[in-house]
């Protein structure tokens, strides 16, 4: 199974923290369809006739394409690969787009999964990010997605917030209540090139401390888990049976392809990167190019994707699978620093699998680090 990453590379307006490669100027949305839907045409060997399971639309801001938009990329992929009957196809909005009209549009596409960025419903908090909508709006957009029958949903919620009127209990209790499907919650990192990397430069912002963030991270799992989410992967919280298949394919490590600037994709054996230039992409695809650099990974680089990819889902990290297809013997090499993991209640085995548990999830990234395999 194959899912497709569809990028849209356009803001309305530059979100204070946001390190993804978007252009405000959104005067060139059509001439990017155009591209897009070539880049299809160039890449249909690309998944080897693999069936395509799902479809993503990322960004930038998805939702501010049009019902035609929508619906002409769709036609493309469905013209142009071999769809599962009912793929997952999921559309990233932001809370200001989804009023009655674009979600009166948005019910005559494909599209039946929503994955809304709320990051908080505070405003005070919204307006120092410069996320262009307000906590009203948050709000009206779950009850009205639900209105037009997007039962299927996923919330984003920002924590580790270094701003005084932040408050995760109240923002979390606010999004429990309107029981989503699903949650994803993401730590705020200050990126450099942001407008809050360069307050963080001058010392006018700083990070929240690393304990903190980690206290809140521990409250969001413990509050989620406690009203019957699974915490099935590190960022990522489901009523089961609502997890995004999406996403559940890049940890399995399926192959996807990604369309549009600054897209990736994988065939199990490399990446392509697409480039990261909204002028650059359109030129080159108006002479049929598809701007991209291949990187074909070497084993060591296929054991530690598979380290650090297997970690962050409650899965965990098959070492059986990684012994019989990568020839590494996890258990073997870090027979020493495993033993010290499980000691000390930050993972377990379990029918050949390692799997964090709530200690270790808090610093995953650390532990899949000391698990990597130096390259080639
Ligand atoms: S967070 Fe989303 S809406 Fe904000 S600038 Fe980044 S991509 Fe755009």
């Amino acid at each position: 199974m194959a899912g497709i990453y569809i990028h849209i590379p356009f803001c309305r307006q530059a979100c204070h923290y946001c390190d993804f490669h978007f252009s405000t100027s959104n005067d060139r949305t059509t001439q990017m369809v155009d591209a897009i839907v070539s880049e299809i045409d160039l890449q249909i060997a690309y998944l080897n006739d693999e069936t395509v399971e799902t479809i993503y639309f990322g960004g930038g801001t998805p939702s501010l394409l049009s019902k035609t938009d929508l619906k002409r990329i769709i036609a493309k992929i469905r013209s142009s690969y071999s769809l599962s009957e009912s793929p997952e196809i999921t559309l990233e909005a932001n809370p200001d787009d989804l009023t009655e009209d674009y979600l009166g549009e948005l019910v005559h596409t494909d599209v039946n999964r929503l994955s809304i960025g709320i990051q908080s419903f505070n405003d005070k908090v919204l307006k120092w990010m410069n996320r262009a909508h307000d906590g009203q709006q948050a709000l009206n957009s779950i009850s009205m997605a639900r209105d037009f029958g997007f039962d299927n949903f996923s919330l984003d919620l920002i924590f580790g917030v270094p701003y005084s009127s932040y408050n995760l209990n109240s923002d979390l209790k606010t999004a429990i209540d309107h029981s989503p499907p699903h949650i994803s919650t993401y730590n705020l990192t200050i990126e450099p090139k942001t407008v809050f990397g360069k307050q963080h430069d001058l010392g006018q912002l700083i990070e929240v401390p690393e304990e903190t963030a980690a206290e809140q991270y521990e409250y969001l799992m413990a509050s989620l888990i406690d009203k019957g989410y699974s915490h099935y992967e590190i960022s990522n919280f489901a009523i089961p049976g609502k997890e995004s298949h999406h996403n559940r394919n890049y940890w399995r490590q399926e192959p996807y392809l990604g369309i549009g600037p600054s897209a990736h994709s994988f065939d199990g054996h490399s990446r392509q990167y697409n480039v990261a230039n909204n002028q650059k992409y359109l030129k080159a695809l108006s002479e049929n190019i598809v701007p991209l650099e291949i990187e074909v990974l070497n084993t060591s680089q296929k054991i530690n994707e598979a380290i650090m990819m297997g970690l962050r889902t409650s899965q965990g990290l098959d070492v059986q699978a990684l012994k019989d297809d990568l020839e590494w013997d996890l258990l073997a090499k870090n027979a020493g620093y495993l033993k010290q993991l499980m000691d000390g209640e930050f993972a377990y085995i379990k029918k050949n699998k390692l799997i964090l548990n709530t200690k270790g999830k808090l610093v995953a990234d650390r532990i899949a680090s000391d698990l990597f395999v130096a390259y080639d």
